[in-house]
Formats: structure tokens, C-alpha cells, sequence
């Protein structure tokens, strides 16, 4: 029998990711996009980790297989972790990518680079249909830009500068940016899961 995860989430961006991460794996996935459920969260945890498992508990609950979700955001330490749980929605709940940034610019004016430092965070949670959970988390390190730099990627990434590579996140390729980031390293810890749930 195939083993089944289904992916709580309807964006097309992470179901990809997840996609080409267990690329080899035996696996079926499927998210919420292949289910008639509205599928719903509010996303109003105090931790990545608290709103990946409410993703991923109702998946899990609704569809009878095994679930993953996840949560990320990005933590600035001069600005106490913000916008943290709150990086989607940070300059208001209609907010797009590019108001976000101006907000965190026009916040880091003038500080200097020795406290420009600024992590990415990933929580992913894995559940059984009967209620059984466990998460893994990455992060990434890197430092906040002046000025925004580079097209590619999404969310903050104009802004968030890799120190090793000299590169923002939206100045490197998929492939690249893969490599590194949050959430791929969160996948990474999610290989012993699998094994774990699908022994
Ligand atoms: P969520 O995990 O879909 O809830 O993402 C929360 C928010 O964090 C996104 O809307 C982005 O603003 C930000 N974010 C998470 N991961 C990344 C990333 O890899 N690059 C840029 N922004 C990200």
C-alpha cells in the first residue's frame, strides 16, 4: 500500500517544496487542495510550532491520514523577535509583502550593522489521524538589509541578507535558497518521522 501524507496547506509555493523534498521518498501527497473540506485556521498561536499543529491536527482529524503542516516567520533581535508569528500580516491584516518590508525598514533605520541580526524560522508538525504529533524546526541566520535587493522568492526575502554568501535570499535561486533555508532544514529532521510513522 502507498503511504499518504496530506500537506495542510493550500499554497502552491510550500506544496511544491514538499514536493521536490520527498522526491524520493515512497510517498503520496496530498494537501487540502484535493479534498472538498473548507478547510480553515486561525492562525493566532503564540509559537510557529502552536499554529503548525493546528493545521496540522485538523488535517489529520478530517482526512483519516497522516498530516504535516508547518508555520515560519522571520525573528529580528533588535526588534525583540518581531515580526515573528506575526510576519504575514505585520503592517496590517491585508498587508502585502511590500508593505511588510517598508515596515521593517522604516523600524531598522539608522541601527547599526552589529544589530542588524535576523533569523528565519520553520515548525513542522507531523500527526496521526488519532492524535498523536510531533515537530521539528530549522532556522536560518542572516542579517537585515538597508535597502531591499534582488527579485526572486517571496515575503521578506529582499531583505534578509545571508552574511557567507553576500546574497539576499531574493538574489539567490530556488536551488540555492533551498539549500539553506528554514524550511529546508526543518524537512531535513522530518526524514527520521517518516520512518518513524511509516516503519
Ligand atoms: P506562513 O508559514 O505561510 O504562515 O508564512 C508566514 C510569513 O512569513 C510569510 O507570509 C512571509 O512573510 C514570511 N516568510 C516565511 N518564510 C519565508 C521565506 O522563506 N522568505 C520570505 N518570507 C518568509
Amino acid at each position: 500500500m502507498t503511504k499518504k501524507i496530506v500537506i495542510g496547506t493550500r499554497n502552491q509555493g510550500k506544496i511544491k517544496e514538499f514536493r521536490a523534498f520527498l522526491a524520493d521518498e515512497d510517498v503520496a501527497l496530498l494537501s487540502w487542495k484535493d479534498f472538498d473540506y473548507p478547510f480553515s485556521v486561525v492562525e493566532d498561536g503564540k509559537s510557529f510550532w502552536e499554529n503548525a499543529l493546528k493545521k496540522a491536527e485538523l488535517t489529520a482529524r478530517i482526512t483519516g491520514e497522516v498530516s504535516v503542516a508547518d508555520d515560519s516567520g522571520l525573528e529580528i533581535t533588535y526588534l525583540g523577535q518581531r515580526p515573528g508569528v506575526f510576519s504575514a500580516r505585520y503592517a496590517g491584516p491585508q498587508a502585502s509583502d511590500e508593505d511588510n518590508n517598508s515596515k521593517v525598514f522604516q523600524e531598522m533605520r539608522g541601527v547599526p550593522l552589529s544589530e542588524r541580526g535576523a533569523r528565519f524560522v520553520c515548525a513542522i508538525v507531523m500527526c496521526t489521524p488519532d492524535g498523536r504529533w510531533e515537530w521539528v524546526d530549522g532556522e536560518c541566520p542572516g542579517v537585515i538589509t538597508e535597502s531591499p535587493r534582488g527579485r526572486n522568492g517571496f515575503g521578506y526575502d529582499p531583505l534578509f541578507l545571508v552574511p557567507d554568501l553576500g546574497k539576499t535570499f531574493a538574489e539567490l535561486s530556488q536551488e540555492e535558497k533551498n539549500r539553506i533555508s528554514h524550511r529546508a532544514r526543518a524537512m531535513e529532521k522530518l526524514r527520521p518521522l517518516l520512518k518513524k510513522y511509516f516503519p
